[in-house]
C-alpha cells in the first residue's frame, strides 16, 4: 500500500518511537476483518499532538492488535484558526456539515441556537465519530473541537475580542467574499444560518457588534450545509492554508 492510500489512525496514546499502541475494538475490527491486515503490516497513526507515526501490527488476535509504533513519519500541524459556528440542522445533514467542516479544515465546531433553529439537539458522541473519520481520511493532523450547543446571543456576548466574525448574510446586504476576508486576516470564525435564515433582530445584533462582517455568497440562496462549505472554502483561498503565499 502506497503512503498516499495510507491506513490511518486516530489514537489517544502519547506517541514516541519505540512506543505502543492498543487499538480500540472499533479499530481492531476496522484492521483485522475490514482491511485484513495482518503482523507486520503497517498503519499510520496520530493523536492530534505528537504529529503522525508509522507503526506495524505487533500482535493480534480475533479481540486485540498491538502497534509497535516505528519512525516519526510526519511533524504536527495544526490547521489555519477558523472556527464554524452553524446551527444543527436534521440529523443526516448535520453529520454531512461536520464531516465537510473537518475536511476543509475547521479548528473548532460550535452548534449554535438561533431564533429560527429547527433541530436544537446534536448527538455529541456520534459526531466525535464523524469528526475522527474525517481527520482520519483527510489527512490532518489535529482533530478539531466539538463544543456543545450554545445560545447564539450567549456566544455572541461574550466574543473574543481578537477572533473576527463573518457572518454569512442571505439578505443580500453582505460584502464581497473576495474582498472582505482578505481585508480582515487572522483568527476567525465564520457564521451561516439556519434553515429558515437569520432574524432581523439577529442580523441587527451582527450588524452592532465590533469585528463582526457579513458577507454575500452571490444572489442564489445556498442550503446551509452549501453555505458551510462554500464559506469555509472561500476563506481557505484567500484567508487560510489554500494560499500559499502567506
Ligand atoms: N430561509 C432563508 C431564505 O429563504 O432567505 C434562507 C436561509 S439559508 C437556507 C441558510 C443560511 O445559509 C443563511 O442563514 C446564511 O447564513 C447562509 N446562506 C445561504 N445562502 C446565502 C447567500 N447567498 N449569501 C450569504 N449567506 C447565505
Amino acid at each position: 500500500m502506497s503512503k498516499k492510500n495510507r491506513i490511518r489512525l486516530y489514537v489517544n496514546a502519547d506517541l514516541y518511537s519505540g512506543g505502543t499502541v492498543v487499538c480500540s475494538e472499533k479499530q481492531v475490527h476496522y484492521l483485522l476483518n475490514v482491511m485484513r491486515l495482518k503482523v507486520n503490516d503497517t498503519v499510520y497513526v496520530f493523536n492530534g499532538r505528537d504529529g503522525e507515526f508509522e507503526t506495524a501490527i505487533s500482535e493480534c488476535g480475533r479481540k486485540y492488535c498491538r502497534l509497535k509504533v516505528g519512525e516519526k513519519f510526519k511533524a504536527f500541524e495544526k490547521c489555519p484558526d477558523v472556527w464554524l459556528l452553524f446551527a444543527p440542522l436534521k440529523k443526516d445533514q448535520t453529520d454531512f456539515t461536520v464531516a465537510k467542516a473537518v475536511e476543509l479544515g475547521a479548528a473548532k465546531i460550535i452548534p449554535v441556537v438561533t431564533e429560527y433553529t429547527s433541530a436544537s439537539k446534536i448527538r455529541p458522541e456520534r459526531l466525535e465519530e464523524i469528526i475522527i473519520e474525517a481527520a482520519e481520511q483527510s489527512r490532518r493532523q489535529d482533530v478539531p473541537e466539538l463544543m456543545p450547543v450554545v445560545n447564539l446571543k450567549t456566544l455572541l456576548t461574550n466574543w473574543p475580542a481578537d477572533r473576527v466574525l463573518f457572518y454569512f448574510d442571505e439578505t443580500g446586504k453582505g460584502g464581497d467574499a473576495a474582498g472582505v476576508f482578505p481585508e480582515h486576516k487572522g483568527v476567525a470564525a465564520l457564521l451561516v444560518g439556519p434553515e429558515g435564515g437569520f432574524s432581523e433582530k439577529e442580523l441587527e445584533f451582527l450588524r452592532d457588534m465590533p469585528y463582526a462582517y457579513s458577507i454575500s455568497l452571490g444572489s442564489r440562496i445556498l442550503r446551509a450545509e452549501t453555505a458551510v462549505i462554500a464559506g469555509l472554502s472561500c476563506w481557505q483561498a484567500l484567508c487560510g492554508d489554500w494560499r500559499r503565499s502567506l
